[in-house]
């Protein structure tokens, strides 16, 4: 069954319509990212996505049910954001578990969990560093196991690369996609607007223009049959 449904969904902040009528289907397990130029409300609809939005019009359901007025954590979704706010006086291990925590876990689970998503992220042998002792490549997968050990169902990423310089963008996007490979009944919705990282992570890509969805397709569809010419530019197709 379809996952994620949105239905005519729009976005108004007081007079300025940001999101016009979104039409989108996602199934379980899909790797799905919005792609387009800065402004064109890639993150809006993210923050929609999560609950940290109101949608102001249409409907939006999760597994069949209607959840526009579901809080985030209803939703079973987890977000990593652009800047990585880590508790700069808690350990790795700390910061990794804290969720997990503050939902009354014991610890021993939390410590099974942690470890597993250390492993997973090769943070091993970080784990009692404060954020402060860490490069921000370990950070940013500090800040993605925190997301992780909750178990979403979803997961939602606004540019998490944008912070990192060249050869660490290239290094963790690997370390994503190795991610989604590891996790296989999650999704993942991964806003960018770098066209290299869409074309590489992306089971379909969603191209937004101006509010609008231009085209949603596997990227060799988009390269190949590109719907209009914004899609062949933005793409960078010889059409
Ligand atoms: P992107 O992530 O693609 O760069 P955003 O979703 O952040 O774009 O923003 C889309 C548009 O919505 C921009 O024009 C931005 O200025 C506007 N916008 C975003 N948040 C608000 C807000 N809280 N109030 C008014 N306008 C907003
Ligand atoms: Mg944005």
């Amino acid at each position: 069954m379809t996952q994620l449904t949105l239905e005519s969904c729009t976005k108004t902040f007081g007079a300025l319509t940001i999101l016009h009528g979104i039409d989108l289907e996602i199934e379980p397990g899909e790797f799905i990212v919005f792609v387009g130029p800065s402004g064109c409300g890639k993150s809006t609809l993210l923050r929609m996505i999560a609950g940290l939005e109101e949608i102001s019009t249409g409907v939006m359901r999760f597994d069949g049910r209607i959840v526009n007025t579901e809080t985030p954590s209803d939703r079973g979704i987890a977000m990593v954001f652009q800047s990585y706010a880590l508790y700069p006086h808690m350990s790795v291990r700390e910061n990794i578990g804290f969720g997990l925590k503050l939902a009354g876990q014991p610890r021993a689970a939390i410590d099974a969990a942690v470890e597993k998503v250390a492993v997973m992220l090769q943070l091993t042998s970080y784990l009692d560093r404060l954020p402060k002792q860490l490069s921000g490549g370990q950070r940013q997968r500090v800040a993605i196991g925190r997301a992780i050990v909750r178990n979403p169902s979803v997961f939602l990423f606004d540019e998490p690369l944008s912070n990192l310089d060249a050869a660490l963008r290239v290094a963790t996007r690997v370390e994503i996609a190795k991610l989604h490979a590891r996790m296989p009944g999650t999704t993942m919705i991964y806003v960018t607007h770098d066209q290299v990282e869409a074309m590489t992570l992306a089971d379909r890509i969603v191209v937004l223009n101006g509010g609008r969805i231009e085209q949603v397709g596997k990227p060799l569809e988009l390269y190949e049959k590109p719907a209009n010419l914004f899609v062949a530019r933005f793409i960078g197709s010889p059409a």
